[in-house]
């Protein structure tokens, strides 16, 4: 039997090689009175429990209960790939108990560990949809199965049990290996599958992250087979989406951008850079590179967020990026803040951690209520006067759960493990790339952090060396965002502050990124904005919403005074807010098309909130991008 190869407290995603390395999962503690600590407590407390809730809810865990005699549940119930549900919220918990004890989580994953003892086939198969009413149909189905897809996130489940050291981490780990053992077996070279990928990426990166934790060769060569073999036609011509939709059409190292149904895009890329790292392919890494700048030049969406298609919750075109029909899926966006720190640690590229900024406070903090417990699976950046949002499709509220539920404990798991995403090391030192208040410890020492960020600038680092008088660097990402850094006081440009000193105990240093208000407007080809501009703060989208103007002025019928001052001033619980000056052009009643020319305004004060804590007041209409007075 081969053993772990990183450490066992490893965090998600761990390379054994690349530019930076991550800490272990213990290493940052996240101050709850940051924002960032602030949504990992209420995960904790509202997010996660009201998952475990809604898998009871909805019959999800007595889909597997009932292949067992255990559940007197008719049917299954759910999406076909509901199990991915079950898995999600275990990892979730795994690395929830990793951060503090908690007798009900440790209590459900302990129960739900024995239950997928129970229910898994001797052979190792695992899949509650096939094994109870569709065993006629097990391993036939690969486009649309998604059985390798589930076996993933269990996978995945599995790791961070163990990384973890939760008590039943040991035997999920057990369970998963059991699975991919099969998988082996049947998809690897001279298996009985043959040449064949599962539609749904996912078990490439999960097959990765195994083969780190148990160092047994044979599940990275697997990951590296299914990414050699997509691209070949192997899933067939779709008749409705085409190869493109499951990125069966091209092989990764020949694709020029990135398309089709953007989660399997951006998962199947995660693991792109995960097999690159292991294996030392840097023809995969050239191809991930290339594709990167595909998605961030032309395919993304202010928030970070992907995917403009709601038809097959797919990209667009270069620059189709129209705001009110932004699919831009909150796993989409999630999976884009896995692939882009699996880039930051194999490359040390700064780029890549702007966009886990960028998504993070935008794309993914938009899905989630302040109560924690409602959630946006689709993040438009408007919505309009006299939306329907009657359809789970394109909400006008957060909503409790959905029928395909893939994101709330998609969320759950991330933020979960936030605290593992904020800060690297390597042998010169410890680099500092996202900003949060808490406390980061490292071989070379511990550095407090304190700030307000992201409503604040300023960051104060006090340094505690482990050997004092020891030299590293200490080194500050500046964010793309920012023009004007200072640190102790003097100007600092480039991409990373950095501080190179024999440390001693209590030595500080002091960030300072200033922050005012700033507009942006889009590249000329993406002409769903053309003429329109948005407000940012710092790493913050902000947006206008119809409850922060008169009841006579929709909030359609508005435009931004570009040429105003845009001023930060306090708002509801600590945020900031912005106010701008602008005109009111009421349009109602206008024709649909006249000769060109608009309605003269009158002026109106704007007050613009941050993206991600929109509709938590009340249901109504919301702009990021503002048509320009003119
Ligand atoms: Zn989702």
């Amino acid at each position: 039997m081969s053993e772990t190869i990183v450490s066992a407290a490893a965090g998600p995603a761990a390379p054994t090689t690349g530019a930076l390395r991550p800490l272990g999962l213990g290493a940052v503690t996240l101050d709850p009175d940051g924002l960032l600590g602030a949504w990992q407590q209420r995960n904790a407390e509202a997010t996660l429990p009201h998952c475990v809730e809604q898998l009871e809810a909805t019959g999800t865990t007595d889909n597997l209960r009932r292949i067992v005699g255990e559940s007197d549940a008719p049917a299954f119930r759910g999406m076909w790939f509901a199990d991915s549900d079950v898995h999600k919220t275990l990892e979730a918990a795994a690395w929830e108990l990793a951060r503090r004890p908690d007798d009900r989580l440790a209590e459900f994953v302990e129960a739900t560990t024995a239950l997928l003892e129970r229910v898994q086939d001797p052979d190792g198969y695992l899949n509650s949809y096939f094994q109870g009413d569709h065993r006629d149909r097990q391993w036939a189905e690969p486009v649309w199965s998604h059985e390798l897809y589930c076996a993933g996130h269990l996978i995945q489940a599995a790791v961070a049990a163990s990384r973890s050291g939760t008590a039943a981490g040991t035997r999920l780990l057990a369970v998963a290996r059991r699975f991919a053992d099969l998988l082996v077996e049947r998809y690897g070279a001279g298996g009985s599958a043959g040449e064949a990928v599962c539609g749904h990426p996912e078990i490439e990166t999960a097959l990765v992250e195994l083969y780190r934790t148990t160092g047994h060769r044979p599940y990275l060569d697997l990951a590296a087979r299914f990414v050699d073999l997509r691209g070949r036609g192997l899933l067939g011509d779709d008749p409705k989406f085409g190869p493109q939709y499951y990125q069966d059409h091209a092989p990764v190292r020949e694709a020029t951008e990135v398309t089709g149904h953007a989660v399997r895009q951006l998962y199947l890329l995660a693991g792109v850079v995960d097999v690159a790292v292991e294996t030392g392919d840097t023809s995969l890494l050239d191809a991930a590179v290339r594709l990167w700048e595909s998605a961030f030049g032309t395919k993304t969406y202010l928030t970070g967020a992907h995917g403009s298609r709601h038809r097959d919750e797919a990209f667009g075109d270069p620059y189709e990026l129209p705001p009110d029909r932004a699919y831009a899926e909150t796993c989409a966006a999630i999976a884009s803040f896995s692939w882009n720190w699996r880039m930051l640690l194999a490359t040390g590229g700064h780029r890549y951690a702007d966009e886990l900024e960028r998504v993070l406070y935008n794309g993914i903090a938009c899905s989630t209520s302040l109560d924690g417990r409602h959630f946006f699976y689709s993040n438009p950046l408007q919505l309009r006067t006299g939306h329907d949002g009657s359809h789970e499709d394109a909400p006008s509220q957060r909503l409790p759960w959905y029928s395909c539920a893939c994101c709330p404990p998609n969320l759950a798991r991330l933020v979960a493990s936030l605290q593992a995403y904020t800060a690297t090391v390597t042998d010169a030192g410890v680099q500092l790339h996202l900003y949060a208040a808490g406390t980061i410890a490292t071989p070379h020492g511990t550095v407090a952090v304190a700030t307000d960020y992201p409503w604040d600038g300023r960051v104060t680092l006090t340094v505690t060396p482990s050997d004092p008088g020891s030299v590293w660097t200490l080194a500050l990402r500046i964010p793309g965002w920012c023009t004007a850094a200072t640190l102790d006081g003097a100007p600092v440009g480039g991409e990373y502050a950095e501080v190179t000193r024999a440390w001693q105990p209590g030595d500080t240093v002091v960030l300072e990124l200033a922050m005012p208000p700033r507009l942006v407007t889009g590249h000329p080809r993406v002409d769903a904005v053309r003429g329109c501009a948005a407000l940012l703060r710092g790493p913050l989208v902000y947006c206008l919403e119809q409850t922060d103007l008169p009841d006579d002025v929709l909030v359609d019928d508005v435009t931004l005074d570009l040429d105003a001052p845009v001023e930060a001033g306090p708002g509801d619980g600590a945020t900031v807010v912005l106010t701008a000056r602008g005109s009111h052009h009421p349009a109602g009643g206008a024709p649909l098309y006249a000769p060109p020319g608009r309605v003269a305004g009158t002026p109106v004060r704007l007050t613009a909130v941050p993206y991600f804590r929109w509709a938590n007041r009340e249901p109504g209409a919301m702009r990021v991008w503002i048509p320009a007075t003119t």
